[in-house]
């Protein structure tokens, strides 16, 4: 019999040295993606991922999975506490707890980091085959007009109302039955994540993985062979309890773009650009209510966006403005977006089924960093400039009209101090948010740019291969490299340049 490939190391007595030509931290869109690519190119690789393997029933649509799907249990947040910092730990990654929206890299950011940031190899036309690729995988499909659950529905109507672009989004689902509990991962299998696509594709071609295996710190970086030493974590992956050792030729970080930097920095691998330029591209939920039913919690959660006010090349930031997408969720999710507590709270819970909601996605600078104290705890700093609050103030006014054109009787902004809107002339009362810290419920789920590529050190964290500088053969593959936000959503470029940097990788490896 052969061994087995996913090996999960709370379950067995793990070896105490492990030597492979390439070891991979992180299981997700990019670490499944690089994983798949080379090991079919004959390369010995192995996966690290400190997160377990759920899928089918074990995904029980319950609130209580955040605990196994998530980073530090869904609670990471930026140091002020304004940002709540959203990533999947599980086999699979961020795929397997996302909303499945399929955004790829429009051809104005590639032009953008050409000109900008010196990446010329990143033409529009060099990426298209790898981001035609990145569709299959996902089998990337429009939902069907009866897929549209009403929530996103009266967008679309109120959207159409005023004579915006919008559009249906792309998704990754396929006999998808509209369960709506996407963000704690889907019971039926039905997205095509890396869970289903690249990780059974790697392990076809020789790849293995361990679960639960922490890689805690890398030392001998510019060495032939470098070391990560890799805790073991519990059955449920709160504690470590154990400690094991990796060799590897090559270490690709595929971690997210706040853990790669973090075991860079823990590790004090790298220049003083690892941390910085980090964009949380953070989101704001705003709700409304109808008369009628919305039942938001049933169906796709998002599959409307209004694009109107998004702005695809701009010459200073490549992808700008902001974007409005509808969005559901379990009761859980749906009650940490609105403005009340307690007694008020459970009120406002009983009007869920009349509520609408979405979310204000606005892209960023790379505004964020990441660091790490002498003890190797992490924090994420964040400066929000007034410019950027001023875009979350167009995007509410701009929200809030189309709900009223939909019919929605009150517009709720949840704020500390909720905002109501009923009517036009409520919305100069936006004028006066000022997003202080933690008085708005921002969530970051596209998290980009903490070891950003660039042709020299003087510019970035990484070579525009993705090789870590002052390292040989220590990459990133993930989205810390990007420059600037790649789109509105992170998975499609991520699995995009995963395969590209992994195939680039082999060229010059020879
Ligand atoms: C709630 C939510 C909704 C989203 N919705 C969408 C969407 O609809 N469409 C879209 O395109 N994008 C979406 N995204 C973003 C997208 O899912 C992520 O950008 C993408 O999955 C990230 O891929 P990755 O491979 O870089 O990292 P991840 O998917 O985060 O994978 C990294 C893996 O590394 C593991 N890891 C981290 N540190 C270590 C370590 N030290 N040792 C071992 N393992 C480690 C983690 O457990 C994790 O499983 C969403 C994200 C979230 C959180
Ligand atoms: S809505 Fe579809 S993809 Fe999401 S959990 Fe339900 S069945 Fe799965």
């Amino acid at each position: 019999m052969s061994a087995p490939s996913i090996i999960d190391l709370s379950r067995t007595h793990p070896p105490r040295e492990t030597k492979v030509d390439v070891c991979i931290v992180g299981s997700g869109c990019g670490g499944a993606t690089a994983a798949w690519e080379l090991a079919r190119a004959g390369r010995e690789v192995l996966v690290l991922e400190e997160g377990g393997d759920y899928t089918g029933g074990a995904l029980t649509m319950r609130d209580a999975m955040y605990d196994q799907l998530y980073m530090e249990r869904g609670g990471r947040a930026t140091a002020d506490l304004a940002i709540t910092v959203l990533q999947g730990r599980v086999l699979g990654g961020g795929g397997v707890i996302n909303a499945s929206d399929v955004v790829p890299m429009g051809p104005g950011v590639l032009r953008h980091w050409q000109q900008r940031y010196g990446l010329t190899e990143l033409s529009p036309e060099a990426i298209a085959p790898f981001e035609k690729l990145a569709l299959e995988d996902l089998s990337a499909s429009h939902p069907t007009e009866e897929q549209i659950n009403p929530n996103n529905a009266l967008l679309r109507e109120g959207t159409k109302k005023l004579g915006l672009r919008g559009e249906v989004m792309l998704h990754n689902r396929r006999g998808c039955i509209g369960f709506g509990k996407c963000l704690v991962g889907c019971p039926i299998d039905a997205k095509k994540n890396p869970r289903f696509v690249a990780i059974p594709a790697a392990i076809a071609a020789g790849a293995r993985f361990f679960l639960r295996a922490r890689a805690a710190r890398l030392e001998h970086a510019n060495a032939e062979l470098k070391t990560l030493t890799v805790r073991v974590l519990d059955e449920k992956g709160y504690h470590e309890r154990d400690e094991i050792v990796v060799r590897a030729r090559t270490v690709i970080l595929a971690a997210n773009a706040v853990a790669s930097a973090q075991l860079l920095l823990r590790s004090g691998v790298g220049n003083a650009h690892v941390g910085r330029n980090l964009s949380l591209q953070p989101q704001l939920p705003i709700t409304a209510l109808f008369d009628r039913e919305v039942q938001l919690f049933r169906g796709i959660p998002q599959s409307w966006a209004i694009t109107e006010h998004e702005r695809l090349d701009d010459p200073e930031h490549g992808l700008w403005g902001f974007r409005i997408e509808g969005i559901g969720g379990t009761p859980g999710i749906m009650s940490s977006l609105l403005p009340k507590l307690g007694h008020e709270g459970k009120a406002m819970m009983r009007l869920l089924p009349h509520m609408a909601a979405s979310l204000l996605l606005v892209p960023d600078a790379g505004n964020g960093r990441v660091l790490v104290d002498r003890s190797g705890r992490m924090r994420i700093e964040y400066a929000m400039p007034d410019e950027q609050k001023q875009r979350y103030r167009d995007a509410i006014r701009a929200a809030a009209r189309v709900y009223l054109a939909a019919g929605a009787r009150e517009v709720l902004v949840p704020l500390a101090r909720p905002l109501s809107i009923r009517r036009e002339a409520d919305l100069s009362a936006v004028d006066g948010v000022g997003f202080e810290p933690a008085t708005a419920p921002f969530l970051s789920a596209h998290q980009q740019g903490s070891v950003r590529l660039s042709p020299s050190p003087e510019g970035g964290a990484a070579d525009p291969g993705g090789q870590v500088y002052g390292t040989r053969g220590v990459y990133v593959f993930d989205s810390s490299g990007f420059p600037t936000s790649s789109s509105s959503h992170t998975m499609t470029p991520i699995i995009t340049m995963s395969r590209w940097f992994a195939r680039r990788l082999l060229a010059h490896a020879g």
